[in-house]
């Protein structure tokens, strides 16, 4: 299934502009909300109504909620406008699962590391269906960057040309195979223009300068037609990163 994303745009920029994603994936309404907590959005359009904005959010990218059902927000947060937390439940079901949750914390009130189960650290992880720690899980979101970080430290940055005379500068693993014709180049850059009369060699030692025109960074899966490869000294990789 493709990922619901804040920046989709089957929203309008309009709707997109005040949404701010939290670490836990909740998309925080920073636009008007009610008294009751919950977004206000104005729909926009011929009549222009106003209403809640996780239901436009729901609607647009979801589908359409079945006539007299409400949407459940799974993670407790009122403000919150990602679909993916909603689940449209009856009236019925959804004052049941209040008291149901309410009970729940009431019963526990602190996670299996001592953080508090309250309001604020607490959200539902839509999938599994079961509370979850905030503090805890920005934790193991921090370590998963270190992890994630630590790992590009050890690869090995490279310099290819492709047959479409392309150069791309980027990283592969320390056992890749370097005389493969495809392989994945992490954090890769194009040279747009060199902006070098020395040619690929000085891209590889010395890095771009001032006047090359250098691509944003991406994760290429697969980049095909590699014609050949050069290793990047340490300082030339610098630059590329900044370039
Ligand atoms: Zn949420
Ligand atoms: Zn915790």
């Amino acid at each position: 299934m493709k990922p619901v994303l804040p920046s989709d745009d089957r929203l309008p920029e309009r709707f997109r502009s005040k949404v701010a994603e939290s670490e836990t994936g909740c998309w925080l309404w920073t636009g008007a909300t009610g008294r009751d907590g919950y977004s206000r959005y104005r729909y926009g359009g011929k009549g222009s109504k106003t209403g809640v904005a996780h239901r436009f959010a729901y609607e647009n990218l979801i589908g359409p909620i079945p006539h007299g059902m409400q949407l459940d927000h799974l993670c407790r947060v009122r403000n919150c406008v990602n679909p993916t937390h909603l689940e449209p439940v009856t009236p019925r079901e959804n004052t049941l699962r209040g008291d149901t949750l309410a009970a729940a914390n009431a019963a526990k009130t602190q996670c299996p590391s001592g953080h508090p189960y309250d309001d604020q650290n607490t959200f539902v992880d839509a999938k599994r269906r079961i509370r979850m720690c905030r503090a805890c899980a920005s934790e193991r979101m921090r370590i998963r960057r270190r992890e994630a970080k630590r790992k590009e430290y050890s690869m090995r940055p490279i310099l290819v040309t492709t047959e479409h005379r392309g150069v791309f500068a980027g990283l592969i693993e320390d056992d890749q195979d370097i005389n493969a014709r495809s392989m994945p180049l992490k954090s890769a850059k194009m040279a747009i223009y060199w902006g070098t009369t020395k040619g690929v060699m000085e891209l590889a030692k010395d890095g771009p300068n001032g006047k090359s025109k250098i691509s944003l960074a991406a994760d290429i899966p697969a980049l095909h037609g590699i014609t050949a490869v050069f290793d990047v000294t340490p300082e030339a990789w610098k630059k590329w990163e900044a370039a």
